[in-house]
């Protein structure tokens, strides 16, 4: 089988799943975003997705989405979705390529974004920030503590990034469903304060029927649709 149809054949069983997801939750499909999560995957595989219609992309490495990005055909046609965690120094880079950074975790990162957007970024849009939410009590997969996340969601707010919602990581080991019912928590109590802040990232290849139950509008999803992951040794 060739790459493209592989790349096909689980985009459209990825597709159904979130098709049945939004119906089981009496949603519209056109409320879920998907982002199809290429980290370790060649640049060809981009432009694939991008022929089989896919416009939202997601990387997870600084150095590795740029040199990625760089010489795309298809690159002003996609949104570039940052997921990975985040150093401060390479807040310029990032702002470079991506258009949606999901993974602002602290007050430091959220000065460092501001400073690089002084100085430019992609593009003439904005560049929309998500605030990530630990919901494994801070076990290091990144993220603010959920009680934490409201004073977070004012300081982007004052910044030039427009503060789009939250975003969490289901923790490993755990019942995804509870952990995104709090994430929506979290998300309510964000749009309390900020009314437009309505982006909930969640959901993985392993449990985006959870996050579609739970509100998510914007899913990450790459090993369902790519196949496993070949290792970068
Ligand atoms: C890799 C990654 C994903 C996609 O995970 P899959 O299990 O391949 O679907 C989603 N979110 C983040 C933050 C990631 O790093």
């Amino acid at each position: 089988m060739s790459r493209q149809d592989e790349i096909r054949q689980g985009l459209a069983a990825v597709d159904r799943r979130i098709e049945a997801a939004c119906e089981a939750a009496g949603r519209a499909r056109d409320e879920v975003t998907l982002v199809v999560v290429t980290k370790f995957f060649p640049p060809t595989d981009i432009e694939i997705l991008h022929d089989l219609g896919i416009r939202d992309i997601g990387e997870n490495k600084d150095q590795e989405a740029s040199a990625k990005l760089s010489d795309l055909a298809c690159r002003d046609d996609l949104t570039v979705h940052f997921v990975g965690q985040l150093q401060s120094n390479k807040a310029t880079s990032v702002c470079r390529y991506a258009d949606v950074i999901h993974s602002v975790d602290r007050p430091r990162l959220v000065r460092a974004l501001d400073r690089a957007l002084q100085v430019g970024h992609r593009g003439s849009g904005e560049v929309t920030a998500l605030v990530q939410v630990s919901l494994d009590g801070g076990a290091g997969r990144g993220g603010v503590a959920p009680e934490d996340a409201v004073a977070l969601a004012d300081a982007v707010a004052e910044t030039a990034l427009r503060l789009g919602g939250v975003m969490a990581v289901a923790p490993l080991g755990a019942e995804p469903g509870a952990a995104f019912a709090r994430l929506r928590e979290v998300s309510e109590a964000v749009r309390e304060a900020h009314p437009g802040a309505t982006w909930v990232s969640a959901g993985m290849s392993d449990d985006l029927e959870e996050a579609v139950a739970h509100g998510a509008t914007h899913l990450r999803v790459g090993r369902a649709i790519l196949g496993s992951r070949p290792s970068l040794g």
